[in-house]
């Protein structure tokens, strides 16, 4: 019977130190097929040349190198750039290149599809769903690293975990990426330009606050009335907002972050006074500030972005109250690579 090999990258340096000491071999061979791994992007070991044949069958022997394959690439005629990232079990996440005057930003995959229901995202109907591996969402951030320097001639300066999945339901293989996106063996990058969003997990913002984290955190919040939340993300029922608030009080008590609030307005569903005054009461509770998002679409109708009066009424109450606010336009939806809109159509 075959044994299934283990993947490699999914193995930390001291771990590889261990199994080379453990076969009776010096430890410092570990810290050589980790750089092989890592900084020289080797993907067989053949290629690991400094190593014994011996060696490298042996390694062939026990395990295997997983690399992403980006499959298919679109360009929108705004420069954003979609890749459909196949991974080695042939399922395929999406990631996003987003470019501006003077930042490149990868939107990134946490999950193969959504463990969470909301009404709005295309990503939350797909059916299928594994978390993605560490080096799974750190290859995703070293291919748009790649196309940045290619199309635009500098390297990769934010992430946002925007794209497919719930990164809070992923925390463990989310944090060893970023881990090894920040660390100098990495990609050297700071925290502080990476964005992490979630729906809302209470007790994983928790942790992230106990583990004294040092990226910056955003709420997809949408309403802040339980009812119109629970409507249109119905795990809040689970996790309602007090108890998010809760939780948003002490990330900010324990890291003095503010708090970004991701939020669309929807005509007829949060687009009243009443949903603007209950946004400001819950952005008191932490220094917060407010992304008012565009809403894309993704097919049936029942959502509509709101109208502009709408939005205004939104940005001049928010900020007669102090509290941050910027509209935000979606970028790449001639390719469907906007916020929400990933879905692997192809
Ligand atoms: N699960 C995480 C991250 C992925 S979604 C989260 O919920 O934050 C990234 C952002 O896109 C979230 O703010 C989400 O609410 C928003 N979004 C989802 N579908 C959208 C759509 N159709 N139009 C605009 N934004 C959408």
């Amino acid at each position: 019977m075959e044994i299934k090999k283990k993947d490699i990258r999914a193995l930390t340096k001291d771990q590889l130190r261990e199994f080379f000491q453990n076969q009776g071999d010096k430890a410092f061979r570990g810290n050589q097929v980790y750089e092989w791994l890592w900084n020289k992007g080797a993907h067989t070991f053949e290629d690991m040349t400094n190593l014994s044949k011996d060696t490298r069958q042996m390694l062939q022997d026990n395990f295997v190198i997983n690399h992403i394959k980006v499959d298919v690439m679109q360009r929108s005629s705004d420069g954003t750039v979609k890749n459909a990232v196949r991974l080695h079990d042939d399922l395929i996440v999406e990631s996003v290149l987003i470019p501006t005057k003077t930042r490149t930003t990868a939107c990134v995959s946490s999950q193969v599809g959504c463990s969470l229901d909301c009404k709005f995202c295309a990503t939350a109907r797909l059916k299928r769903m594994r978390n993605l591996n560490p080096d799974e969402i750190y290859d995703q951030v070293v291919a748009i690293d790649r196309e940045s320097r290619l199309y635009f001639d500098r390297p990769l300066s934010n992430i946002v975990f925007m794209g497919m999945g719930e990164p809070l339901m992923n925390y463990n293989n989310v944090l060893k990426a970023i881990d090894k996106i920040t660390s100098p063996e990495g990609l050297a990058m700071s925290p502080k330009r990476i964005v992490v969003s979630t729906s809302g997990v209470p007790k994983m913002i928790k942790k992230m606050a106990d583990d004294d984290v040092k990226f910056k955190l955003a709420v997809s919040l949408h309403s802040a009335i339980d009812e119109v939340r629970t409507s249109i993300m119905p795990f809040n029922a689970t996790f309602p907002l007090a108890t998010l608030r809760e939780a948003l009080v002490y990330w900010y008590e324990k890291t003095k972050n503010r708090i970004t609030y991701e939020y669309v307005v929807w005509e007829g569903i949060n687009d009243k006074r009443k949903d603007v005054d209950a946004l400001v009461e819950f952005c008191k509770f932490a220094p917060s500030k407010v992304n008012l998002i565009e809403y894309n679409p993704i097919d049936d109708g029942i959502f509509q972005q709101a109208k502009s009066e709408a939005i205004d009424m939104y940005q001049k109450v928010l900020e007669s109250n102090n509290i941050t606010v910027t509209v935000r336009r979606s970028r790449g939806k001639d390719i469907d690579a906007a916020c929400g809109q990933l879905a692997n159509k192809e």
